[in-house]
């Protein structure tokens, strides 16, 4: 198989923080939707990536460990990839595990809020719905589908639990600079997450991607489920301005939701890829070779 038939997800969630699917079953349904290269980047922690690397070694694929970190620039929430991380490193450990005592805190207060609109259990429901201790906003929008407050994950937002919504929460992430420097110092590469969705002016965006670079981030999402066309063009457009390396990602969270694994259009042809920067898959940390002859069959029914 050709590098330029080598097909790169590197930005997926599994129920260690939001998503719907186990590290392990994430890997085999990549595996089935033709993924060679997938990144498990759940938000604020590397739980699944144990359980993630040994599926990827099994279904014979290659797996970058990955994270997506939750932070505060300028008074608005944008999240930042660390893409190949030391999961062991302890500065990285540390500032992950502060952002899930802070989800855990915003948790407390988003369930306050709820009791007073009239919907108690609101805590124990989304927890019910956490794979792990990265409690988040997509837990208690489950809770909310489930009770029959919303008709479904986006309403769920809308009313409740968006900016906007009557039981929204503020929470002040990490630093830019200290989550960059959590995974530059694990060995990382800061890469932006589904940066148009932020929907910044060009002003506000220029001095945010300059800032990223300053700090020692290298690259940006150009390819997402969040991008129509013309936002990847506008995009990879800013990727070449600063020198950032491109990267693609589905941000796959669920079967039947907004994205699929390994649905994604190819990198503009003008893009460095991040996958260049770092030799993936060969490069890639821990992880044996992909299989090339024949896919193993996933164990159990399920995926
Ligand atoms: P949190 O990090 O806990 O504040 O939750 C952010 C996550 O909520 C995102 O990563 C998405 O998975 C999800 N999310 C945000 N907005 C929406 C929306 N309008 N509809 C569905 N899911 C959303
Ligand atoms: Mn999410
Ligand atoms: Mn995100
Ligand atoms: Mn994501």
């Amino acid at each position: 198989m050709s590098e330029s038939s080598t097909c790169y997800d590197l930005h997926s969630h599994s129920t260690c923080s939001d998503g719907a699917l186990a590290p392990n079953q994430l890997v085999w349904r990549a595996r089935a939707h033709g993924v060679d290269v997938l990144a498990l980047t759940d938000h604020d922690t590397t739980e699944g990536l144990a359980e993630a690397g040994e599926a990827a070694r099994a279904a014979g694929l290659t797996l970058i460990p990955g994270v997506e970190i939750s932070v505060t620039w300028s008074g608005r929430v944008v999240h930042i990839l660390g893409l190949g991380v030391d999961t062991g490193c302890p500065a990285l450990r540390a500032g992950l595990d502060g952002l899930r005592r802070k989800r855990d805190e915003r948790a407390h207060r988003i369930s306050e809020k709820l009791d007073r609109a009239g919907i108690p259990g609101s805590l124990e429901g989304a927890r019910a719905h956490a794979g792990g201790d990265a409690l988040g906003r997509t837990h208690f929008a489950r809770f909310l589908v489930d009770q029959g407050h919303a008709r479904d994950l986006r309403r769920a937002f809308k009313r409740y639990l968006g900016r906007g919504g009557r039981c929204y929460v503020a929470c002040e992430w990490a630093d830019l600079e200290e989550a960059i420097a959590w995974i530059t110092g694990a060995g990382g590469d800061a890469v932006v997450a589904h940066p148009a969705r932020y929907q910044m002016g060009a002003t506000v965006m220029r001095r945010f991607l300059g800032q990223f670079k300053s700090a020692g981030g290298v690259g940006m999402e150009v390819i997402s489920s969040s991008h129509p066309p013309p936002q990847a063009s506008a995009m990879a457009a800013y990727a070449r301005e600063f020198g950032f390396y491109a990267s693609a990602g589905s941000d796959f969270h669920a079967p039947g939701g907004w994205a699929e694994l390994g649905v994604l259009a190819a990198l503009p042809e003008d893009c460095e890829p991040i996958w260049s920067r770092r030799g993936w898959p060969r490069g890639a940390r821990g992880v044996t070779p992909r299989v090339r002859e024949g896919l193993p069959a996933a164990p159990g029914a399920s995926g």
